[in-house]
């Protein structure tokens, strides 16, 4: 049984020893049963080379569950104090060498200067902050090997989702271009402590060698934002504003952009960066 991997209190006696009742605004829905929490630790294959950066350990279910895993080390960075005293009290006299316990908000973390490569963020997000913390992540990828991360389903489903369906757009598009994207398995509302609105969904990105077609950042983003920004609307008109045209890179001025490839908006992307290149 996973209750019994470390020897260590459960976390119902450990939230109720340290007095962490959960906090609505700090995204805080606990996940208190380890069989779940072993699970999704398993997702991320051997860790004994990696070390994990956990976003919001919380009472330590995941923390837990990655540390029996094997990980070479774990860098948490918990915003609630309450959490981090109790994990500091009773999680890394268990682990001593192997867990750090970092007091700070995560979205303002260097996250490469946290820990050493190769290094793999897993979290239960805090769903409030879970878009920009991945946007920024995606944004130095180099630095990861990749990702084992729980969103609400609804988010999961738009990082996975393919051309010509609604879920398609922004966030499927920069982190398939990406990463190797893989939908693990769904987690019931009730197994979390309060339970929230949501649905939830584990996920997997892995860190691809090169991205899926050569582009810069923030051209991929510009083109995918002018195209998406109107959805609906034709490439004729979604890419005025950037004074580019489709027809330039094979494609039809009267796609639409969610019946485009990842591969299609690089070639954009590319042929944007060029005609701004023109004009400086
Ligand atoms: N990992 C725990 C679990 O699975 O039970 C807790 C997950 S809970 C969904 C999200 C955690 O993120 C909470 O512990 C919360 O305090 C923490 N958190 C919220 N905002 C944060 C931020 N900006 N930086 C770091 N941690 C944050």
């Amino acid at each position: 049984m996973a209750q019994e991997f470390d020897h260590l209190p459960p976390l119902r006696d450990i939230i109720a020893e340290h007095g962490l009742a959960a906090q609505k605004q700090l995204g805080q829905n606990f996940l208190l049963d380890l069989n779940l929490t072993g699970r999704i630790a398993r997702t991320a294959g051997d860790l004994s080379n990696t070390t994990v950066i956990e976003v919001g350990p919380g009472p330590g279910g995941l923390t837990r569950a990655i540390l029996a895993q094997g990980a070479k080390r774990v860098v948490a960075v918990e915003r609630d104090k309450r959490c981090s005293d109790a994990l500091n009290a009773y999680l890394c006299p268990a682990y001593k060498d192997r867990l750090d316990i970092i007091d700070g908000d995560a979205l303002k973390q260097d996250f490469e200067a946290l820990a050493p490569a190769p290094r793999r963020i897993m979290s239960n997000l805090p769903y409030n902050i879970a878009t920009p913390l991945l946007i920024g992540w995606l944004k130095n990828i180099k630095a990861f090997e990749g990702f084992t991360l729980m969103f609400q389903k609804e988010v999961a489903d738009r990082i996975a989702a393919k051309p010509r369906t609604k879920a398609y757009g922004r966030l499927s598009i920069m982190c398939q271009w990406l990463c190797e994207v893989r939908i693990e398995f769904n987690i019931d509302k009730r197994a979390f402590t309060p339970p929230p609105k949501v649905q939830s969904t584990v996920i997997s990105l892995t860190t691809r060698p090169k991205p899926l077609a050569p582009a810069t950042w923030d051209s991929m983003e510009k083109v995918v934002a002018a195209a998406f920004g109107q959805r609906r609307k034709m490439l004729r008109q979604s890419l005025k504003s950037l004074g580019i045209s489709a027809l330039d890179v094979g494609l039809k001025e009267t796609a639409r952009a969610e019946e485009l490839s990842v591969e299609d908006f690089a070639k954009l992307a590319r042929l944007f960066a060029q005609s701004t290149d023109k004009v400086i």
